[in-house]
């Protein structure tokens, strides 16, 4: 504590001088961490506050500080149960991805720079010849995500032009890719096929006309038309764009590389499946089943993907190097059948006495005090991410609950954390899906139940 000043012995105090305040012994720290002009900023601010004594300055400033300055993107747990969860970012990335973004950020890198030629390379070479030998395609190029992917293909091969989508497939995915709004914006022109709930092949011929530049299918990534339907099978479609003339164009949307049978979810097209059926460019996210960085890839036809590549459109939506790097890594792995060890394929494998498991153990740590009740519950968890959100596959969650706390309070105390754990209410409900969260988690998941459970 500071002695008080004469004048706030004579009822009225004056603040400190900032020289006053900045000889302080807060200051160095803070001057060190934050620099010179945002530390006297938020000690003005805090004078303007009307508080006159220095320690309690310091205070207010240091709060104000930390907030200003603290990052808002950070690391955050998964306890929803949904893999790829758009909103934390979709795939956390392989160890390799991660080892090669970090060395391709660290310093120079050879983007686009043949190091063995000594001459300039091409930065879409670092993904390109992988790409073409795991999806056996004639040619790959990488953009900055998937609706990039699907703009850049509509404005180099149908401009001007018409291109015919099913009215089953007019979609939006996500708050922000709506499929009518992403052809006209490409300068396409939309042409719908048949209705909502059935397009029959009939339907497409009948629309077909010179004017045609393309035949547009995209993957029903977030919903399911159930009931009286009928669309195309991949072998029509690759027939009728045939008998067209034109090319068929597939928005494949999720990247799976592998059939996902084995982990309870039938059903989800291929990345080459697609290729094999006949289409002839196909788009996908790179951050979805991938499990890569966020990206969008167009695979197919060479000439069609070259066609993409020249257009002005690929100068715009070029990844960066840090994504390439990561690309380039995860696209290896797909090869070499590392994939198995991706954190969304882990996590999707894990059996279920092993989530059982480590929920008893996390039950635990809640039962240590009287501020929450925890049990573990089956569950059902999710890819997500464009997967369809109704092939959910069994999981494990502790269900926690609490006498003195609402469900809303406790995710809003299990949010407050760092890292930020995020969960699901579910009838009242919190619950912890244990097959999103990674096993390396359980330890901080494992604090916050401790200081939930210690609360009354
Ligand atoms: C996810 C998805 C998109 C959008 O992909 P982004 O990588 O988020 O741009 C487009 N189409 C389909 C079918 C999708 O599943």
């Amino acid at each position: 504590m500071t002695a008080p000043t004469a004048s706030a012995a004579a009822g009225r105090a004056h603040p400190p001088s900032m020289d006053a305040l900045l000889k302080r012994d807060e200051a160095p720290a803070a001057l060190a961490r934050f620099g010179r002009e945002a530390v006297k900023e938020a000690l003005r601010r805090a004078m303007a506050g009307g508080e006159t004594r220095a320690e309690a300055l310091w205070e207010t400033a240091g709060r104000a500080l930390e907030r200003r300055f603290a990052p808002t993107l950070v690391r955050a747990i998964n306890a929803t149960g949904v893999l790829l969860h758009t909103n934390l970012g979709r795939a956390p990335l392989s160890a390799a991805a991660r080892a090669a973004l970090a060395e391709a950020a660290a310093g120079y890198a050879t983007v686009e720079y043949d190091a063995g030629s000594g001459a300039r390379g091409k930065r879409q070479d670092h993904v390109r010849a992988l790409a073409r030998d795991l999806f056996a395609c004639g040619d790959a190029l990488a953009v900055n995500n998937n609706a990039a992917a699907v703009l850049l293909a509509l404005a180099a091969l149908a401009r001007g032009r018409e291109v015919l989508v099913s009215r089953g497939e007019l979609v939006a995915i996500g708050g922000s890719f709506k499929v009518p709004e992403i052809l006209e914006a490409s300068g396409a022109r939309l042409r719908e096929v048949g209705t909502t709930n059935r397009t029959t092949p009939d339907d497409y011929r009948a629309a077909f006309s010179p004017d045609v530049a393309l035949l547009l299918s995209v993957h029903p990534s977030n919903y399911e038309i159930r009931g009286y339907t009928r669309r195309p099978a991949p072998a029509e479609l690759a027939r009728l764009a045939r008998d067209a003339g034109v090319p068929w164009l597939h928005d494949q949307g999720t990247g799976a590389v592998v059939p996902l049978d084995a982990f309870g979810v039938p059903d989800e097209p291929t990345v080459a499946e697609c290729l094999d059926a006949g289409a002839d460019l196909v788009t996908f996210s790179g951050d979805k089943l991938f499990s890569g960085p966020q990206a969008g890839l167009l695979v197919g036809r060479a000439e069609l993907v070259a066609r993409a590549a020249a257009h002005p459109v690929a100068r715009a939506v070029r990844p960066d190097k840090l994504t390439l790097a990561a690309l380039a890594a995860t696209l290896a792995e797909w090869k070499t059948g590392a994939w198995r060890d991706f954190p969304v394929y882990r996590a999707a494998a894990a059996p279920l006495d092993e989530l059982e498991a480590r929920g008893e153990r996390l039950r635990q740590r809640a039962a240590a005090g009287a501020g929450v009740s925890a049990d573990v519950v089956a569950s059902l968890a999710a890819f997500g991410g464009g997967t369809s959100p109704e092939k959910l596959f069994p999981s494990r969650a502790l269900a926690l609950s609490s006498a003195s706390r609402s469900a809303a309070a406790i995710t809003a105390s299990l949010r407050e954390r760092r890292p930020p754990i995020v969960a699901r209410v579910e009838a009242g409900r919190v619950l912890l899906d244990l097959r999103s969260i990674a096993p390396e988690e359980d330890a901080d998941v494992g604090e916050a139940l401790a200081a939930l459970a210690g609360m009354r």
